[in-house]
């Protein structure tokens, strides 16, 4: 079995993941990323980061999944618009 076969699976889920804290009403109602200066993008995942610790702490498991998807929503805002207007 190659590597890609055993990530892949878990690269699938993470990225369900992701897409289910993205589509929740609250994060929905932020608007579009486009709009955030990287800046403020990276308070934004600062604060993740330490959304994920508290998970930790408390031994919330799902929790820190969940905070790591927001984390790398984050991430992806801030690669997706570092990429050229209409790329
Ligand atoms: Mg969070």
């Amino acid at each position: 079995m190659t590597v890609m076969a055993v990530v892949n699976p878990r690269l699938d889920r993470f990225v369900v993941r992701m897409r289910r804290k993205l589509a929740l009403p609250q994060n929905q109602a932020k608007g579009d990323w486009r709009n955030e200066s990287d800046l403020w993008l990276l308070s934004r995942l600062q604060a993740e980061l330490s959304e994920m610790a508290t998970a930790l702490d408390l031994g919330d498991r799902e929790g820190f999944a969940d905070e790591c998807a927001d984390a790398a929503n984050v991430l992806m805002m801030l690669a997706d618009n570092s990429r050229p207007e209409g790329a």
